[in-house]
């Protein structure tokens, strides 16, 4: 059975950091979905497809990653395209509260799926696309945290 794991996140913009983990899983997984998680309740700098555009260009050389947007529960999402893993990055002991908490309720709610996560390299622990976006809206230049292909 191959092994399908999903990456979900907003990606408003994908970072280097996403990038990385990304290329990184691929060591793990047969298959990797990057999944661009839509919540009405967020305001967002792109629209779902547009980022959806801007990551399949730079996975354009990575047959094993599909880049698909879904609504709804992530586990929901994990099921109808029979993947078996989440993926998730981690940065900080922050990062790790809060994805302790979703993962755990996750493994409660779906006993067949698991959550693994991989840590950032230290050279992209500081990267965050809301401070991306917080600094390209005060007319920074964020090109540097951003792969090619990602434009804001
Ligand atoms: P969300 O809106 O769900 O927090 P993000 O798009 O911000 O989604 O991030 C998606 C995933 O990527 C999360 O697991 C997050 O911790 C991880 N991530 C974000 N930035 C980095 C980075 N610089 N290095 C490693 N992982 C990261």
């Amino acid at each position: 059975m191959s092994r399908i794991a999903v990456f979900p996140g907003s990606f408003d913009p994908l970072t280097i950091g996403h990038e990385d983990i990304a290329r990184r899983a691929l060591e793990l997984f047969d298959e990797l979905i990057i999944g661009i998680g839509s919540n009405s309740d967020k305001s967002y700098l792109h629209a779902a497809e547009e980022r959806k555009s801007m990551i399949e260009n730079v996975f354009a050389d990575e047959k094993r990653i599909r880049v698909l947007i879904y609504n709804g529960l992530t586990i929901n999402f994990c099921k109808h395209v029979g993947a078996q893993y989440i993926l998730r990055g981690l940065r900080t002991s922050a990062d790790f509260e809060f994805e302790r908490g979703i993962a755990q309720m996750n493994k409660a709610l779906a006993e067949d799926i698991d959550t693994i996560f991989m840590m950032s390299r230290p050279m992209y622990s500081h990267i965050a696309s809301s401070i991306v976006r917080d600094i390209h809206k005060n007319k920074g230049d964020v090109s540097k945290f951003l792969p090619k292909g990602i434009t804001l």
